[in-house]
């Protein structure tokens, strides 16, 4: 584990996407390191199990963020319980179904927009007013694919774009309120969206070999460590991991 003094306890998180993958490992770095967690996703039962595997300072709610009533009351009832809410991490997303322009389907095109894009806009509305009582930080879970067109993943690229340009406007404005924003471009990650990619055959991404991507839990480790003060020279920018740079502030390699 990387930089395993980071102390949020008193803190309270709540991670969307948390079912598996890189919120899953977020979600129990986050608890590790003291914090309270809501996990969200639409899997129950996954997340349900995530939350007895943390304990007490653990809640599941059944979420879809593509729906601001849903992410509204998530909100809410991580607020009932456990009284104050002071990080976000905006992981959920999607990639699938991968397809040329010509061929992608405008329905599933925009479903992906829903959730890359609006859920984090949702998540962003509905926990403001808590965090601009007492701060908070926001972590996006952006892409390299925000800053560089991939053949078959113009849903994706697009809504990474986009999100990266939210990370900016919400430091922009509420950076003075005590709420920070960043985003984290992880590289490449062994989780499902993954498999699904190399299942895809469709650019490079998906030649790659399984030993080229990163763990989730080093992802975790980034997040965690970009909801601290150590991390402020990165607000409202895409914190890569891919970088020599952005490894070494963090500390996993030595430059
Ligand atoms: P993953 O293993 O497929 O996990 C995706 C997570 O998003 C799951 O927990 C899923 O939960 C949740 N999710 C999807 N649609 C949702 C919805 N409508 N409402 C609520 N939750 C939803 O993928 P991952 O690699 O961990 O991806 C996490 C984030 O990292 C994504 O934003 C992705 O774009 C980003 N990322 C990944 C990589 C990589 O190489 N893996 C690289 C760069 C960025 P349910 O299905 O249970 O709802």
């Amino acid at each position: 584990m990387l930089n395993p003094d980071i102390d949020l306890s008193g803190q309270c998180a709540i991670v969307t996407g948390a079912s598996r993958g890189i919120g899953a490992a977020t979600a129990r770095r986050l608890a590790k390191a003291g914090a309270k967690v809501t996990l969200l996703a639409r899997s129950s039962n996954d997340i349900k199990a995530l939350a007895d595997e943390i304990g007490d300072n653990a809640l599941a709610i059944c979420c879809d963020v593509s729906s601001w009533p849903a992410i509204k009351q998530a909100v809410e009832k991580t607020l009932k319980r456990f009284g104050s809410l002071n990080i976000l991490v905006n992981n959920a997303g999607v990639i699938d179904p991968v397809a040329r322009i010509e061929n992608a389907d405008p329905a599933a095109w925009s479903q992906v927009v829903d959730i890359n894009l609006q859920g984090p806009f949702y998540a962003v509305r509905a926990v403001l007013p808590a965090m601009a009582e007492n701060g908070g930080v926001i972590v996006n879970v952006s892409s390299g694919a925000a800053t560089n067109a991939l053949e078959g993943w113009s849903h994706y690229c697009t809504t990474k774009a986009a999100l990266f340009s939210l990370t900016q406007c919400v430091h922009k404005e509420c950076a003075d309120q005590g709420v920070r924003c960043v985003g984290i471009s992880p590289g490449t990650v062994a989780t499902d969206m993954q498999t699904v990619i190399k299942e895809s055959g469709v650019n490079p991404v998906s030649q790659l070999d399984w030993s080229q991507h990163i763990s989730p839990q080093i992802v975790g480790d980034a997040i965690t460590w970009l909801c601290t003060d150590a991390a402020r020279t990165y607000d409202g920018t895409d914190f890569s991991l891919k970088t020599a740079e952005g490894r070494a502030a963090l500390g996993w390699v030595k430059v």
